[in-house]
């Protein structure tokens, strides 16, 4: 039982089963949701936007905390008790869509000029945790910070390096945008029900526009997914039709290599020389 329940209108019991085909796993281990705040440490002034509220274990904590919060929820089943679950709590705004329907830069749009970013939390539905995190790389600069938590098979995915058997397209194109810090593991018994697999806690934070050498995202994510889609092949087989062997040559990288064992600088300046 979390500390917020005896404040809640609603009791946990009432926001229903959860839903397999949504991704429902509630947290429920109160040592991991401390953690998740605690990471999340939201300042005066923060504009927090927590995707997947679900049953409320992260999002009345925060609320607690901060005083007011945004959510995004796709399932109507629960916009109601959390409604009522918040009222003696905090200002909760819930935004009842698809969160890849969500623009995030108008949410961030309006917000006092020393502040115009978000930041994101969510324990967010494994099955969309790819679109969610492209969805959220669109909006990047509209982001100052996220903490997630995701399969722990995909932030190890996240934060590869070169040479890794794990480093592919997610590694580098979240990368190039973003620095990746895992932050710590969870199992499966810390959720109701328990997924099958282990989760991990990340966090994401989008380097400023300065530092992002990208020119063209849509040729550097084509050169990058061109280049993981055969990573058995070298990049001269991969890349055939996209890159080059002279382009390949002039970005300082040798056509023989394989794509895992390029580093993410290597697919800019390729990508930013085509
Ligand atoms: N935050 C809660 C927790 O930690 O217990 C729930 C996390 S649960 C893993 C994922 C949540 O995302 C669920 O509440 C689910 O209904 C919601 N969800 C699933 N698909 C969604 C979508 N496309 N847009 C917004 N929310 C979605």
């Amino acid at each position: 039982m979390t500390s917020y329940a005896k404040t809640a209108r609603v009791p946990a019991t009432e926001f229903g089963a959860a839903k397999k085909q949504l991704g429902q796993h509630f947290l429920h281990e109160r040592h991991y949701i401390e953690k998740i705040v605690l990471a999340v440490n939201p300042q005066p002034g923060d504009k927090l936007v927590e995707i997947g509220p679900g049953q409320g274990a992260i999002t009345f904590p925060l609320l607690k905390k901060h005083g007011e919060l945004t959510v995004i929820e796709y399932d109507r089943d629960l916009i109601f008790p959390l409604t009522e679950a918040a009222r003696d709590i905090g200002k909760l705004e819930i935004i009842h869509k698809d969160v890849l329907q969500v623009d995030f830069t108008a949410l961030a749009t309006g917000l006092v000029p020393e502040r115009k970013t978000i930041k994101l939390v969510g324990n967010l539905p494994y099955n969309l945790s790819s679109p969610i995190l492209f969805h959220c790389l669109e909006h990047a600069a509209a982001i100052s910070d996220m903490v997630f938590m995701l399969q722990k098979e995909v932030v190890d995915r996240m934060g590869a390096e070169p040479g890794s058997k794990v480093y592919g397209r997610l590694s580098v194109m979240l990368q190039a945008y973003c620095r990746v810090q895992p932050l710590f593991d969870v199992p499966p018994g810390a959720f109701r029900p328990p997924p099958k697999v282990d989760s991990a806690v990340v966090r994401l934070v989008p380097r400023p526009a300065e530092q992002i050498r990208v020119s063209d995202p849509q040729r550097f994510e084509a050169v990058v997914r061109a280049a993981f889609g055969q990573r058995r092949k070298t990049l001269r087989n991969a890349l055939n039709g996209t890159c080059s062997s002279e382009q390949i040559v002039a970005a300082g990288l040798r056509p023989d290599a394989r794509a895992e064992q390029i580093e993410v600088d290597g697919f800019v300046t390729l990508a930013n020389l085509a």
